[in-house]
């Protein structure tokens, strides 16, 4: 892009499995869009924070080209995409911003279930698909391995079967697409899931502060989804033996209750709340116990 620009665009898939986790996530940051005919573009309406609706595989270049400025993605299409960005220029063009927490799966070698699996020198001289190449041809050079890289665009699992390949390298998650094609996963390449993933190089234009701001917010919402507010009665004397049961909490708020020598406590918990740690509090002498959702948190 060229000149100064006040809106903030971003990139996410325009359907697919990242398409609404994305598009919720965003939402809980307090964006709101009207919607183009076409639906390939929506225009923020709460924010000058705009969104492009694409093929995920199109948003790394989209965000090199500076069409868009941010965009939310598989790490796996992120880090294939900086590897080739890297071969060429030898420097990021882009980087990963924040870990979104969905989209989760991993990247693994996968070989026909009748393979004895022992260590990577196996795969010398063999055949591996993939929609990969890069993320694979790396980690191949890394172990000092050299095996042919069959670049496949999808389908990739078949590939054994049909003798295009002896094994392959693909995304896996429950693992039962593998296993409906007699393959069994045995290395992981990488861990990942969806990311914000923007340019290296920082806005000089109103954008900067848009960036930072929806980064403020969306840090909030993360850091808040597994949060809880736990209110509860205690007596006094119980305190010592409560807090201890609140390690994920912040400093409790502790209050005087009106007409009574008992205390009213109040904790943000940061881990999961669960229901052997109300009756492990209620034991230690809370009573009253309410466990409430936090929808949004500025630090
Ligand atoms: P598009 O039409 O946008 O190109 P796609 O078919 O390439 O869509 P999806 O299948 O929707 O993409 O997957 C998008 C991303 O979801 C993947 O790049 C990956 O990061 C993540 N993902 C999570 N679990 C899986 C899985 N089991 N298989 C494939 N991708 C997964
Ligand atoms: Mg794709």
């Amino acid at each position: 892009g060229s000149g100064a620009r006040d809106r903030l665009r971003i990139a996410i898939q325009k359907s697919g499995r990242l398409a609404e986790p994305a598009r919720a996530l965003l939402t809980s940051c307090g964006l709101s869009w009207r919607e183009s005919r076409d639906r390939l573009f929506c225009y923020g309406e709460s924010l000058p924070i705009d969104l492009l609706l694409v093929r995920d595989d199109d948003i790394p270049g989209l965000i090199r080209d500076g069409v868009c400025d941010l965009g939310v993605v598989g790490r796996n299409v992120l880090l294939e995409q900086d590897i080739a960005v890297r071969r060429e220029r030898e420097a990021s063009v882009f980087r990963e911003l924040r870990a979104l927490g969905f989209g989760g799966c991993r990247l693994a070698l996968a070989v026909p279930e009748g393979w004895e699996w022992r260590d990577p020198s196996q795969l010398a001289g063999k055949r591996i698909a993939t929609s990969y190449p890069q993320i694979l041809q790396q980690w191949l050079d890394g172990q000092g391995v050299q095996a042919g890289v069959v670049e496949l665009s999808g389908s990739v699992e078949i590939a054994p079967k049909l003798g295009q390949a002896d094994l392959i390298c693909d995304l896996v998650s429950s693992g039962a697409t593998l296993a409906a094609n007699q393959l069994k996963p045995v290395m992981t390449l990488i861990e990942s899931e969806a990311v914000l993933a923007g340019p290296v190089a920082a806005f000089d234009d109103a954008r900067g502060e848009l960036a930072e701001l929806l980064l403020r917010r969306l840090d909030g919402v993360l850091r808040m989804r597994h949060s809880k507010l736990l209110m509860f009665r205690a007596p006094r004397e119980a305190i010592p033996s409560l807090l201890p049961l609140l390690p994920d909490a912040e400093a409790p708020t502790v209050m005087q209750v009106e007409g009574s020598d008992g205390l009213a406590l109040q904790a943000l918990c940061h881990g999961v709340v669960t229901w052997q740690r109300l009756e492990e509090l209620k034991q230690a002498g809370a009573s009253g116990l309410l466990v409430l959702p936090v929808e949004g948190m500025l630090a």
